[in-house]
């Protein structure tokens, strides 16, 4: 247990909408379950915002000495393209489309997928459950439902009876929604004429011939519908009730709140204590819309082939942008705030650089204790990441006039700072130092300098400096080789 005994984190609950503070379930673990893509086409950059968010939260618990059960799904039959119950299945339509097995487009999207979440730096979960692996839990859980009176089946289709579930529990808590209101506000569509209620939403959808993803099951051939997976998944991995669940906003309605009703009315109990929503991200001042052009896809970000950006931006600093803002906030891309978000990355990473060569005082100038718990007090503060980002930059204001002789520090403040901010940066918000690359030809610049002396030294047959230069950089590490084509050098 490193920190989290003398640590206070307060997490937002979407559910109340209040921060709370933070007490799990069972003392030291944490539970928590994130709604993975639906992988039927690239992962865009709205959805990357909501996985880093999530990751530095996993990364935060962690940190603080949680035994952190991360499951994230990956959604590969059940969500219909109208994200209701109507529609084609999103992946049996691209892979009509680009005619290819459904599991072909899942595979190629899911290595996507990974891809793109490994270029920024998160953690893989625990365990990253697919839907089409957890049929038999989603069909127990539609019989347990229908056993507790909550659905009924129709022609080889089963709904989830939200009029009959509202008599017992309360429905639309989480998006704060009246039911006599949903009611009101929803039309009667086509094909929906099998449900006693426009609400009721799907558990199992009968397949018809031509549909290409379809299960036995106690009702028929058929296939789940998506608010399904996420339920029988988080309680399979997770139990009936667990910590945290965490999505995009957008999955608020119906999708969350569909989750808490099979939860609750399978289990009994409400299956989540805390609530978290990711905001979206604007593209200049815009929403993102592949079907109006402002778009921009993670790999285009990172080669600078898009039609919106100046330059190309490496995933670390897209990764360092987007900590500029609190999960619960928009955040809009633009050229301008990217290219500042990039000078700071490379500010911060060079001050990480030089923690190591500060020359310790007798004193401290500044209240280093302090400092590093402003730290965690804005991470405690419902991973309040800009603030942290702040307050790090404080600390780079400290280290620069350190360098400079302007303020001192005490040999204990220094080590404790630099494991300390170490950890923020690195372990919480995820940053990798990619500047350690431009260090190296920094290395080859000086070493070819240094050589080029050595070289100059040897002409005028003046050896004890040629070996005093030999020496000391084996000292160093760096082994000089000479021959009679010149000097080579490699690091040892
Ligand atoms: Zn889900």
């Amino acid at each position: 247990m490193k920190h989290q005994m003398i640590q206070d984190l307060h997490i937002y609950n979407s559910l109340t909408r209040k921060k709370e503070k933070f007490i799990p379930i069972h003392e030291n673990f944490v539970g928590m379950y994130v709604c993975g893509p639906t992988v039927y086409n690239n992962v865009h950059l709205g959805n990357c915002r909501t996985f880093i968010s999530f990751d530095v939260v996993y990364r935060y618990l962690k940190f603080l000495g949680y035994k952190v059960r991360y499951v994230r799904n990956i959604t590969d039959v059940g969500h219909l393209v109208d994200d209701a119950d109507d529609g084609e299945d999103k992946i049996a339509k691209k892979a009509k489309i680009d005619r290819l097995e459904p599991m072909e487009v899942v595979q190629k999207y899911t290595l996507d997928f990974h891809n793109v979440m490994r270029q920024f730096n998160t953690l893989t979960p625990s365990i990253e459950p697919t839907a089409t692996g957890h049929i038999i839990e989603q069909i127990e859980m539609i019989l347990e439902i229908i056993k507790n009176g909550y659905a009924y089946e129709v022609n080889g289709s089963v709904y989830f009876d939200v009029e009959k579930y509202n008599k017992d529990y309360p429905y639309g808590e989480l998006s704060g929604r009246k039911i006599e209101d949903l009611i009101a506000n929803t039309r009667e569509l086509d094909g929906q004429d099998e449900k006693r209620n426009p609400l009721d939403f799907a558990l199992w959808k009968n397949a018809s011939d031509e549909h290409l993803m379809k299960w036995p099951s106690p009702w028929g051939l058929g296939f789940p519908g998506w608010h399904l997976e996420c339920s029988a998944m988080s309680t399979k991995y997770l139990g009936e009730k667990f910590d945290i669940h965490g999505g995009g906003m957008d999955l608020k309605f119906p999708h969350h709140e569909c989750e808490i009703a099979q939860g609750t009315a399978s289990n009994q109990c409400t299956p989540v204590n805390y609530w978290m929503h990711g905001n979206m991200l604007t593209l200049n001042g815009k929403k993102m819309s592949k079907s109006t052009g402002n778009s921009i896809l993670p790999h285009e970000l990172f080669t600078g082939e898009n039609d919106f950006m100046e330059k190309p931006f490496s995933p670390m600093v897209v990764r360092f942008f987007m900590m500029q803002a609190q999960y619960r906030s928009t955040l809009d891309f633009t050229s301008e705030a990217l290219l500042a978000a990039e000078k700071g990355y490379i500010k911060l990473m060079n001050a990480l650089n030089l923690l190591d060569t500060l020359p310790a005082s007798e004193n401290s100038s500044q209240d280093v204790g302090k400092m590093i718990q402003s730290f965690y007090d804005a991470m405690n503060d419902d991973f309040n990441t800009p603030i942290l980002v702040a307050n790090l930059f404080e600390a780079v204001k400290y280290i620069n006039n350190i360098t400079t002789g302007k303020e001192q520090i005490k040999k204990e403040d220094l080590n404790q700072l630099s494991t300390e901010m170490k950890g923020f940066v690195f372990d919480v918000l995820g940053l990798k130092n990619e500047e350690e690359n431009h260090g190296n030809n920094r290395l080859e610049k000086i070493m070819n300098l240094v050589l080029d002396l050595r070289q100059e030294a040897r002409a005028r047959k003046d050896w004890e400096t040629s070996d005093k230069i030999r020496d000391g950089l084996k000292d160093a590490g760096i082994i000089v080789k000479d021959s009679k084509e010149g000097s080579t050098w490699e690091v040892r």
